[in-house]
């Protein structure tokens, strides 16, 4: 744990109990400060009582005595409208943070790397962390993903903090300067928690413009928006900007001084002189041009934070993957089963699609706006779909006369008959002439309808298949030349 030292003796409200707000809680009065902890949700507060914290209902706390109120990031800050517990700190004038602020005020001697973007953060703060540590740093990764950042554990000397941060999280850390900031890619997300596009934008670029001169800012260039903050940052005459680019051709800046990806091969450029560093076809883990992406923004990362940039190139290679982002769980014959649970949205399926010339799609769940629309130019690598939940009768309309479908409601039917389809394809076509073939459950919608969360519905999906007679469980190199 680190102790919150900041607020010792001082009066603290936090509000929202989920892991982050429990953690921040033990961190707070580990470090000395009075504590009143409260959540809308009766059993959220059973569950802080039962963990030995005291409640105190924010609603009729004195808020002339809060030092500051503390927020858990998924609790409204503004948009659609502030949370009433903000309209009060604010009413008196009390600073309203959250718990990676926490951290960032205790000024710890070691190294940060902040990651963000709409897409990728998760996999590449796991992969940033990983090739850290296969170049021997101390490392502890955590913030959105995993584990809450105050529940981290002290690193020593040259350690490394790597913290996945949301666009909710940068909203709350209003001083944070990492060593080294990503900003990985922008596209519309999270629109009614920040007013508009250009709201969304300006959150995300605040982290980036926030860092000190001599800090490095890593942008990648493969859209408009970041290609906007990149220019930005430039414009202040900042040093250390690294422009990353995995599209073809590279996006020109990338080319000149920043680090490129050109069919799987990561490249530096320095003045236009490029030099080959490792092909990503090699690393079973790194399916697909997004996830070069996260690898060249960790490649880029590792490198700012002093480890030497062959070692750190390797180590992507040995990435064991993150469960539940193009998770190879089983094969039937060549026929791969692929758990891709966490595209929620038709943005992240696109990119999963993207990865097999012919798929067996598991998709649906509870549907986002825009369906499945998006992903039209994808559609003739699909052989056919099995569709889930809510959204069914929506992506049904939208597949008809492109894609044959069955409306197969649970995922326990759709992975049985994709199971079956799988099979017979494989006895038919088997044999190297067979195309690159996946059983993908990539949803596109999220799972709320049927399960919790997204693992929940991952970890049915891996189940499911790990129950298949023919299933063989091998490593095979998921991303291979093939
Ligand atoms: P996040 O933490 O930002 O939600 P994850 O690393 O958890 O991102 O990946 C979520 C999904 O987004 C993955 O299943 C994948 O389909 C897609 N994805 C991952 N990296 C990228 C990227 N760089 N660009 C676009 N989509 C991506």
């Amino acid at each position: 744990m680190i102790e919150v030292t900041t607020f010792a003796n001082a009066h603290v409200a936090v509000f929202g109990l989920g892991r982050s707000g429990l953690a921040t809680v033990h961190a707070l009065k580990a470090g000395g400060a009075e504590v009143c902890a409260w959540d809308d949700s009766p059993e959220r507060r059973d569950e802080a009582a039962d963990a030995g914290i005291d409640l105190a209902d924010l609603y009729s706390a004195d808020w002339k005595k809060m030092a500051a109120l503390i927020l858990s990031p998924g609790v409204p800050l503004t948009h659609p409208e502030p949370h009433w517990v903000v309209r009060m700190a604010r009413a008196e004038a009390c600073e309203v943070i959250g718990d990676v602020e926490l951290f960032a005020r205790e000024k710890l001697p070691n190294q940060i790397a902040a990651i963000t973007g709409t897409n990728g953060k998760s996999t590449t703060t796991a992969l940033t962390g990983h090739v850290l540590e296969s170049c021997g740093r101390p490392v502890a990764t955590g913030g959105n993903l995993g584990t809450p950042v105050l529940e981290l554990p002290r690193l020593p000397d040259g350690g490394v903090y790597v913290i996945e941060m949301s666009s909710y999280q940068i909203d709350l850390t209003p001083s944070l300067d990492p060593d080294v900031a990503v900003l990985l890619n922008l596209s519309p997300d999270h629109i009614d928690r920040h007013g508009d596009m250009a709201g969304y934008i300006g959150v995300k670029s605040g982290m980036l413009e926030r860092q000190s001169a001599d800090k490095t800012a890593i942008v990648g260039m493969d859209d408009k928006d970041s290609v906007g903050i990149f220019d930005k940052l430039n414009s202040t005459g900042r040093k250390n900007i690294v422009p990353v680019s995995v599209t073809t051709p590279p996006n020109e800046r990338a080319r000149q001084q920043g680090y490129v990806v050109e069919d799987g091969v990561i490249s530096s450029q320095l003045d236009g002189k490029s030099e080959a560093l490792v092909d990503l076809f090699g690393a079973a883990n790194l399916i697909g041009v997004h996830n070069w992406q996260n690898a060249a923004m960790a490649l880029a990362s590792a490198t700012a934070l002093g480890c030497p940039v062959y070692d750190a190139a390797a180590s992507l290679l040995s990435f064991p993957g993150l469960a539940h982002r193009m998770e190879y769980v089983g094969r039937i014959g060549n026929i791969r089963f692929i758990n891709d649970s966490k595209a929620t949205n038709a943005e992240a399926t696109s990119r999963a699609l993207a990865c097999f010339d012919r798929i067996i799609w598991i998709a649906g769940g509870r549907p986002k706006e825009g369906g499945i629309e998006a992903l039209r130019p994808e559609f003739h690598r699909i052989a056919y779909a099995y569709l889930i939940g809510e959204a069914a009768g929506d992506f049904a309309q939208t597949l008809e006369g492109e894609v044959p479908f069955t409306i197969a409601e649970t995922l326990d039917e759709a992975v049985a008959l994709a199971a079956e389809r799988a099979t017979e394809e494989a006895a038919c076509l088997g044999g190297d002439a067979m195309p690159d073939t996946a059983v993908l459950l990539s949803p596109a919608a999220a799972s709320f309808d049927q399960f919790a969360n997204f693992e929940l519905r991952g970890n049915r999906f891996r189940d499911l298949v790990a129950g298949l007679s023919l299933l063989h469980r091998d490593e095979i190199a998921v991303g291979g030349r093939v």
